[in-house]
């Protein structure tokens, strides 16, 4: 995917300290602020800061381990009954027409964070790849992210 506006977190990829956030967040007790859409047993959903588009979720493993197959059955299990969820509550917010669900393991292959898993879920609706970001630098991403938390939020309740 063609993201351009997503040069902002490309250009502050490098100012990583040693601290990893998706091992950060989850300890601090503001999930709001946070992006936390819902925390489960073994793994919590967040919204990306940086979206692909309205909606762009993660769910990842409290557990930090960069390779998938590192992971336990157990919490394999409740990463993907966790996607059934998001899914399930993307469509009852924002009835998309289609979804990309996917993992970047490794910097090659476009992890922005590389050392702790994370599942990208992507709604997607027909058309959403216009003119706009290859044109003009310019993402229309028609929903503040606060307005998407609530939604989805107040949806895992
Ligand atoms: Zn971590």
């Amino acid at each position: 995917m063609w993201a351009p506006w997503r040069l902002e977190y490309i250009e502050n990829a490098d100012n990583h300290t040693d601290t990893c956030i998706f091992c950060e967040k989850p300890n601090q007790k503001k999930d709001k602020e946070n992006l936390i859409v819902h925390r489960d047993k073994h793994c919590f959903i967040i919204l990306n800061k940086y979206p692909y588009n309205n909606g762009h979720l993660m769910v990842v493993p409290y557990e930090h381990k960069s390779d998938i197959l590192d992971l336990s059955d157990t919490v394999l299990l409740n990463i993907q009954n966790i996607i059934q969820k998001a899914i399930k509550a993307l469509r009852s917010t924002m009835d998309p027409h289609g979804f990309n669900i996917g993992v970047n393991m490794g910097r090659p292959a476009g992890a922005g964070i590389e050392d702790h898993i994370h599942y990208h879920i992507v709604p997607r609706w027909n058309g959403d790849t216009n003119y706009m970001p290859v044109l003009t630098n310019t993402k229309v991403v028609s929903e503040a992210l606060d307005q998407t938390w609530e939604k989805l939020n107040k949806e895992f309740k």
